[in-house]
């Protein structure tokens, strides 16, 4: 398990794209559970980054896969010497400290993940730690935010509808062009005419749906291939293996991603 606890020095940089701020505020004030929607590489661990930065809070979050299960999350007893301790999971951590818990991709994670996190998704706002018998009060300042992929989980890995009814949702997706530029410039340092063709050629290849991508361009994306162009790497060059490759190994599919490179760059 993937777990990053984090105390940001500096605000990270964030463009809001709409009116995530707005609803993150009061639903942090009103100390409700947040799921964040959408693809991949759409700005939602930044957002979540910089929201506990403005909150002045700490942030751990948890990069939830199939393995993921409930004990990961609340704790486990270890030997250490000739002693079995108690060791908090990072959910505990979060619950005890007041801390904001993000899980990442949370419905990768094992179905008993959903089940531990129930109680604290209500009014109770306790965790029930079943492996010391006790329940445990949710820090006034603990907040949890999950983040959940649509699309890629599509006929698999859905959440629950009851799951998903336990939180307040924003969704995320790809932003105007105009925003898109800014964030290209922003993170890389590209010039505008150049953030301009990497945004261009992303909207162009997200709207070739018959290319049958599973994940198509995302903003992360064009700014790995912005970051590249900036450093020196010559412009298809950066294209191809910041935007391109990433997204398929079929050789057709990849001929016609770089025509369309050709075309715009
Ligand atoms: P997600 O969590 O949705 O997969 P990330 O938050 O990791 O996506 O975003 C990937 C990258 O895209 C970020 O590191 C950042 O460079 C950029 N990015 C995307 N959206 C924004 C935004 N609105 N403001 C600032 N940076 C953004």
């Amino acid at each position: 398990m993937e777990l990053v606890m984090k105390t940001m020095i500096t605000s990270p940089y964030y463009r809001a794209v709409g009116k995530e701020i707005e609803v993150f505020e009061q639903v942090f004030e009103n100390k409700l559970p947040l799921l964040l929607k959408g693809p991949t590489g759409t700005g939602k661990s930044r957002f979540i980054e910089f929201m506990a930065y403005q909150f002045d809070t700490k942030l751990i979050t948890v990069s939830c896969h199939e393995e993921t299960s409930s004990t990961d999350l609340i704790g486990r007893f270890i030997i250490k010497g000739a002693e079995t301790i108690w060791l908090d999971g990072p959910l505990t951590t979060a619950v005890k400290n007041g801390y904001i818990l993000y899980l990442d991709e949370v419905a990768e994670a094992r179905p008993d993940v959903v089940v531990a996190i129930h109680s604290l998704t209500d009014h109770r706002r306790e965790l029930y730690i079943d492996k010391l018998g006790e329940s445990i009060k949710a820090h006034d300042n603990f907040r949890l935010v999950a983040s959940f992929n649509p699309g890629y989980q599509r006929g698999f890995k859905e959440l629950k509808p009851s799951t998903r009814q336990r939180f307040v949702a924003i969704s995320f997706q790809y932003p105007e062009p105009e925003l898109e530029q800014e964030i290209l410039i922003q993170e890389s340092g590209v010039d505008l005419s150049m953030a301009k063709k990497l945004v261009m050629l992303g909207n162009k290849v997200r709207n070739l749906s018959e290319l049958g991508l599973a994940e198509t361009v995302s903003t992360r994306l064009l700014v790995d291939a912005a970051k590249l162009i900036h450093s020196g790497l010559a412009i298809r060059l950066a294209v191809k293996v910041a935007v391109m490759e990433p997204l398929s190994d079929e050789k057709q599919i990849l001929d016609a991603l770089y025509n369309l490179t050709d075309l715009i760059m």
